[in-house]
């Protein structure tokens, strides 16, 4: 539940003690909610106290009218024992890239992914610059673009070109200490380490990493707590010249309540983002799972998934690997039909969880080639107005749940068939004509985005 509940009880808090604003209550920071329990930090032992005194009534009863039930504040106190302070030694300077202190066990690490390397990630015009920069990264960390920040749609391919960098930097230098974790590992670490009154080893892993790599930045959004840490982490090694790659669904302008100061350090050195790759790039991504996963398919099966898969590249790989198993288990001959029939589910969630109304498919294809929305349901048949319904027809058999017959209907009274016709036509088309290709892509992103 509760990541916003906490912005409410911080007003709630601060209309009841007016008074205790600046010195009390601008301490207390937000870390993480779970269904049972607030995770918050203060500055020290006092602060603590104040809350289990003085706040935690308050906020009972404020939950108790909201959720008819408490929810406990667990205090996490920031402040380190005498002995936990130590002062942190900088790296001997004969040799600055050598990872100081030594590494930790390797268990204290999330693993990279032996999968996500350059090797493995398909190239397209979709990633270009985004590649371009990780390969440069991965040749001079912490030299030309420094913090590199990747954003974009799920399952675009954020985590493996973050954790390619990773792998190309420890195998170029083994040395390197390179620290992968999401927001909400680093999040749960970071409590963890509190609790446990380990801050000091927590912060001595972060800060003193060679290669940082964040991934899903967005989860920090709302918590201060650790959005501080974060920040203090980032000073430090921006400071020492060292590598940090974040990753999120937004650009950095875009993510609320992170506050300022990071957002413009995020923003500080590349921004660049991952777009739904194209068909061509599509294409290439199957050949390669396909290849990876030791299962051959024909073209016209990567056809046609490439061309009803298109938003998400998690997707793709989740296609082969059902076709996969239907060679596997069914251990029968791989036919279109067959694949059509398997992946309904796949294809259908996909088509379903933007479920375009066919309406919009015609207007937004009248209005890109520039013919009436009447038009687009006539019976005319000159090529002008053709062209483009056979193009809607196309989108529409994609992008809504209506059937054939229904699609028919749809486009001024047409049969089944000849809707059937129109979509091999176009389809045929898409692969002669690379104009074609294009304005179809296009037209289809502009539909599955709002
Ligand atoms: P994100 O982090 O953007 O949500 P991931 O990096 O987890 O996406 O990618 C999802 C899956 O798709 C992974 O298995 C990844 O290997 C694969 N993938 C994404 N983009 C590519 C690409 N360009 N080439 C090869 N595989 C890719
Ligand atoms: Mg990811």
């Amino acid at each position: 539940m509760l990541d916003q509940e906490w912005q409410l009880i911080d007003q709630y808090l601060r209309k009841e003690f007016p008074t205790d604003q600046e010195l009390w209550l601008d301490y207390l920071k937000f870390l993480s909610a779970s269904e049972e329990e607030i995770f918050i930090s203060v500055p020290n032992q006092i602060y603590k106290e104040r809350v289990s005194e003085k706040y935690q009534p308050k906020i009972d009863d404020f939950m108790n009218n909201r959720f008819g039930k408490k929810y406990p504040l667990n205090v996490m106190v920031e402040e380190e024992s005498e002995d936990d302070i130590v002062v942190l030694p900088t790296p001997p300077p004969s040799n600055p890239n050598r990872t100081y202190p030594p590494k930790k066990p390797q268990h204290l690490y999330h693993f990279l992914n032996s999968k996500y390397t350059f090797e493995q990630f398909v190239l397209g015009g979709n990633s270009q610059l985004a590649h371009a920069a990780a390969l440069r990264i991965s040749e001079s960390p912490g030299k030309d673009y420094n913090p590199f920040f990747i954003y974009g749609g799920v399952g675009l391919g954020k985590t493996h070109l973050m954790q390619a960098i990773g792998h190309e930097i420890q195998s170029n230098d083994p040395v390197m200490a390179v620290h992968y974790a999401t927001s909400e590992q680093f999040t749960n670490e970071y409590i963890n380490s509190l609790q446990k009154g380990k801050v000091h080893a927590f912060r001595l892993k972060y800060r003193y990493a060679d290669i940082l790599l964040i991934d899903d930045i967005q989860f920090l959004e709302g918590k201060e707590g650790i959005q501080e840490e974060l920040f203090h982490t980032f000073n430090m090694l921006k400071e020492s010249g060292k590598q940090m790659v974040f990753t999120s669904d937004r650009p950095p302008r875009e993510l609320k309540t992170i506050t300022d100061r990071l957002l413009s350090r995020f923003a500080s050195g590349l921004v660049a983002d991952i777009k739904p790759p194209d068909l061509e790039t599509r294409k290439a991504i199957i050949k390669k799972k396909a290849h990876q996963k030791d299962v051959g398919l024909s073209e016209e099966i990567i056809h046609f998934l490439a061309n009803n898969i298109t938003q998400n590249v998690r997707d793709l790989e989740a296609a082969v690997t059902k076709v996969k198993s239907i060679v596997e288990l069914l251990n029968e001959k791989l036919t279109l039909k067959r694949v059509e029939i398997e992946l309904h589910d796949v294809l259908n969630s996909y088509v379903g969880r933007k479920n375009v109304s066919v309406e919009r498919v015609q207007k937004e294809v009248a209005n890109y080639y520039n013919i009436s929305y009447s038009d687009m349901k006539s019976k005319k048949r000159t090529s002008a107005i053709a062209k483009p319904r056979q193009i809607a027809v196309y989108l529409s058999k994609q992008l809504t749940n209506l059937s054939t017959t229904e699609l028919g209907n749809e486009f001024g009274g047409r049969n089944h068939s000849t809707i059937i016709s129109a979509c091999q036509k176009i389809d045929r088309e898409i692969q002669a004509n690379e104009s074609t290709q294009n304005d179809v892509e296009h037209l289809k992103i502009r539909l599955l985005r709002s």
